[in-house]
């Protein structure tokens, strides 16, 4: 059966954005999609009411001093590029894959294994490994598997400035959807019966921490637990059995193939595609020239309403965000896909937004809609761009994402952030360390209450403490440092000048179990 094209202007809808201030957005006055014709490229752009990229200097006011700390010695990661050829099976919901890794030995010390995560081998067995290869065709059978940790120990060292290259062929049976938190939340790798969602579905290098080694966390039910390092993404990914109409999700640059299409995805944390033949398509782009496509489910009862929502929500965040955390967007296309799993995830480029809040919305911008388009959306900046352990500093990318959800209604709807305030925050009466892990609860309200809520109050008070100049100097430096990288607490809090550190004692008093956390790194050997 042949796939149709990915390129997706040939159905574009466009939707032309209200005229005027978007300070003065009229929520319930939605534009009407404008039928547009089939030439790709540029000329599809909106003047969407959204504010141009503004250069990168800190705001009046700001010392731009680091702290200095004692750190940790400098984390440098291998570097590390993936060659995927993988083939799906429509209908028996399998892929085989053959995997090519290239890993450069840049951390200054011998290298006696290479570690995996195997995200996709969490809750259930999904992934047989079929055979592990160098570049030159020696098999290699010492290797273990132990849940979502695959090593595999090389025949000598790989020394300092070295390249391995290794293969990985192995099959992959994906889950059906479920319902329930436990595993409905996982649908990011898995298939409904419209659609098919592969993250986190191959062996990613994992993070190698200077004094640690390498670092592969173990799988949790509450929240993320990834730590990844940036690569480079190459994969070819060819259908057997697809339907007519089939179309692929996918960030990066997209060429079609036989039966297929090819990602070229540079500088991601991993890559991610969701295929349907289902998806109909509404996309825009920002004065900063970065392309939103939203990938949805055409509903008859709601009509196009949601849809285009969500795309005006994507890329008036993306847009915010660009200039609020002085960090341009650098995947080019941002790729938001309806979800048929609860809640969103993030993935590099792409994101899911469930698609309850789709059909729950109720036309108006304080909706759970809004909500979590823009903190996924943020989500480019906090995970993707700037990496941490997901699993052990969980606030370090999810309390600014919440926060950023307040960013986007002060700029966008600043009538409904009390209302975000009340109905997002206060409603939970949240309590708890910011700075907790994942590991630290066992149900996912406890959590959210304490790293996602209190983060947001933290966040909050330290604005507060500092002013809104030096806050957001605070968090450009941050996300500059930081940029490609996993960052710790260390990282964060080391962004402040010493007098700010020094101004925030209260607030940190308030809300984190690690009240000092620059003093923990002296601590270290
Ligand atoms: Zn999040």
């Amino acid at each position: 059966m042949r796939v149709h094209r990915l390129v997706v202007f040939l159905c574009l809808l466009v939707v032309a954005l209200l005229a005027g201030s978007a300070c003065q957005p009229e929520p319930l006055s939605l534009p009407t999609p404008i039928h547009v014709s089939a030439t790709p490229g540029r000329d599809l752009a909106l003047e969407l009411p959204i504010p141009s990229r503004e250069p990168a200097t800190p705001l009046p006011g700001a010392t731009p001093t680091p702290q200095p700390t004692e750190s940790e010695p400098a984390a440098v990661q291998p570097e590390i590029s993936y060659r995927l050829d993988a083939e799906l099976d429509w209908l028996a919901r399998t892929v085989a894959v053959d995997q090519q890794v290239e890993l450069r030995n840049t951390t200054g010390v011998p290298l006696r294994e290479v570690v995996f995560a195997l995200d996709m081998n969490g809750s259930e067995e999904t992934f047989r490994l079929k055979r592990v290869l160098t570049g030159a065709g020696l098999r290699l059978d010492n290797y273990t598997i132990d849940g979502t940790q695959l090593t595999v120990r090389l025949p000598q060292p790989l020394l300092p400035g070295g390249l391995l290259s290794l293969q990985l062929v192995f099959d992959l049976a994906i889950p059906q959807i479920r319902a329930g938190y436990r595993y409905g939340h996982m649908g990011y790798f898995g298939y409904s019966d419209r659609q098919v969602n592969l993250g986190n579905w191959f062996p990613l290098v994992a993070y190698y921490h200077p004094i640690r080694g390498w670092i592969c966390p173990q799988p949790h039910t509450i929240g993320e637990q990834s730590v990844r390092p940036v690569a480079d993404f190459d994969v070819t990914l060819r259908v057997t059995g697809a339907p007519e109409g089939l179309k692929a999700a996918a960030p990066g640059r997209v060429t079609e193939e036989v039966d297929g299409w090819r990602f070229v995805l540079p500088r991601a944390r991993e890559f991610t595609v969701s295929v349907s033949d289902r998806f109909e398509i509404l996309s825009t782009s920002t004065a900063s020239g970065a392309v939103v496509e939203l990938y949805y489910f055409p509903d008859s009862d709601r009509g196009l309403a949601a849809p285009r929502h969500a795309l005006v929500t994507a890329a008036q965040a993306l847009a915010l965000f660009e200039q609020r955390f002085a960090l341009p967007y650098v995947h080019g296309r941002l790729i938001v896909v309806e979800g048929d799993f609860p809640d969103g995830m993030e993935f590099s480029g792409l994101v899911f937004v469930s698609g309850d809040w789709f059909r729950a919305w109720l036309g108006i911008p304080n909706d759970w809609l809004t909500l979590i388009t823009a903190h996924e959306v943020s989500h480019q900046w906090w995970y993707s761009a700037v990496g941490n352990d997901q699993g052990t500093d969980p606030y370090l990318d999810e309390a600014l994402a919440i926060y950023s959800e307040l960013l986007f209604f002060e700029r966008y709807y600043p009538e409904h952030v009390n209302w975000w305030w009340n109905f997002r925050v206060g409603a939970y009466s949240p309590s708890g360390f910011v700075d907790a892990s994942v590991y630290d609860f066992h149900s996912p309200r406890p959590y959210i209450n304490a790293v996602y809520l209190q983060g947001a109050r933290m966040l909050q008070a330290l604005r507060d403490d500092l002013g809104d100049a030096a806050f957001f100097a605070w968090l450009q430096r941050y996300a500059a440092q930081m940029h490609g990288q996993v960052a710790t607490p260390d990282d964060f809090w080391g962004a402040l000048s010493s007098d700010e550190y020094a101004a925030t004692f209260e607030t940190r008093a308030r809300f984190l179990r690690n009240v000092n956390v620059l003093a923990r790194s002296a601590d270290l050997p």
